[in-house]
């Protein structure tokens, strides 16, 4: 299997290079892209010797094209269009996180290649032009978020669904108060208890605003309307999610909380293999399996994706982008963890929703909204 890594020295791009070193013989890595990190890129680079590598600047490109002259070394946006679109691919990993993976993403679609997409802004931004090209240009979306590539294994029939079961470990608040919640320091915050993901991921799952902009991704990626898709807090993350039939039979995918199973199965799809994970899952150890109602009062960003999602248009782009930069901010210790939520409620409060957008029009919506969150702050 031919791929490229959109991404590989994120939490997912060096998982995603594991996964392939574990199975010899079977990837050969095309591209590699990996921002301005070159000390991983470097490493990666000797580990399994691909033909292009894309950084972000110029400046490192030079640096890496002199330390490794028979590769080709490609920078920034045109240098990850490239790479997307380089049809070699049988398959690229898109896991870069934020806005930076929806151009690559349709890059490829228009190539025909396939995506194993670990990139859920890309369907909350545009997931209506994403699904409908890659429908045209018969591409598989592959997902590799967790609780969608469990969805994926265990929904055979489409139209026998009744509803999707996304479930939620509930994140490192899910027993404090909300006094907790508004007080909570950034280090807290990144405590998560369960799953070892980027900043930013991270701190959207302390908000439940990860699994709003997976709720949104699940309506995109299975075609579901918003009234069929439930959260369910699973504070074990041992069901990574369910498909219940219109029969009441309900199939779930369990396993250990480890990324290497869906970040493997997206890349090997329709096929399975032995894998990093070598432990085999026990129903006795796990013992217990949890369940409990989301408390949408304690995580009201829950609420603005599915409100979000509900309308659709430009108004998942606006929380998508209000969100990421609040993030940011929160990150920089300049708001609080609350104040993501207000912030983002704000922007979509103030927002003109535009239906059916075009590329452009997104586009355009995520740039303004990111102004206006960060210049809000100067205007506090
Ligand atoms: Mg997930």
């Amino acid at each position: 299997m031919k791929i490229s890594i959109i991404g590989s020295t994120g939490s997912i791009g060096r998982q995603a290079i594991e996964v392939v070193r574990n199975m010899p013989g079977f990837f050969e890595v095309i591209s590699l892209t990996g921002g301005d990190n070159i000390e991983e890129l470097r490493k990666q680079i000797k580990l399994t010797n691909p033909q292009n590598v894309c950084v972000k600047s110029e400046e490192n490109a030079l640096k890496l094209q002199k330390e490794f002259p028979t590769i080709n070394i490609l920078y920034g946006d045109k240098g990850l269009i490239d790479i997307a679109s380089d049809k070699t691919n049988e398959r690229i990993l898109v896991s870069v996180s934020g806005k930076t993976g929806l151009k690559p993403t349709l890059a490829a679609i228009e190539n025909g290649i396939d995506v194993a997409l670990a990139n859920k802004e890309t369907l909350v931004m545009a997931g209506d032009i994403v699904m409908k090209r890659a429908k045209e240009k018969g591409v598989k979306i592959l997902p590799v978020d967790s609780e969608h590539g469990a969805i994926h294994q265990c929904l055979s029939n489409r139209k026998e669904v009744e509803k999707l079961i996304i479930t939620a470990s509930g994140g490192p608040f899910r027993t404090k108060t909300i006094e907790d919640i508004k007080n909570a320091t950034v280090e807290e915050t990144l405590h998560h208890p369960r799953w070892n993901m980027g900043k930013k991921i991270t701190i959207d799952s302390a908000t439940l605003m990860n699994k709003g902009l997976e709720v949104i991704e699940a309506h995109h990626l299975f075609d579901m309307p918003y009234d069929k898709i439930q959260v369910v807090v699973h504070p074990q993350s041992i069901v990574h999610s369910a498909v219940e039939y219109v029969d009441g039979s309900v199939i779930a995918q369990l396993g250990f909380p480890s990324m290497h199973i869906p970040i493997q199965y997206a890349l090997t799809h329709p096929h399975r293999f032995e894998g990093v994970e070598t432990r085999s899952f026990d129903f006795v150890k796990a013992a217990r399996l949890d369940f409990e109602e989301p408390d949408f009062e304690k995580f009201p960003c829950l609420k603005l994706a599915f409100a979000a999602g509900k309308e659709g248009g430009t108004l998942p782009v606006v929380m998508n982008a209000a969100n990421e930069e609040a993030v940011y901010l929160f990150l920089q210790n300049k708001i609080s963890l609350w104040e993501i939520y207000e912030i983002t409620k704000r922007m979509m409060g103030e927002h003109k929703n535009i239906p059916n957008p075009s590329l452009e029009e997104i586009l355009e919506q995520d740039t303004i909204t990111r102004e206006k969150t960060r210049n809000f702050l100067l205007n506090k």
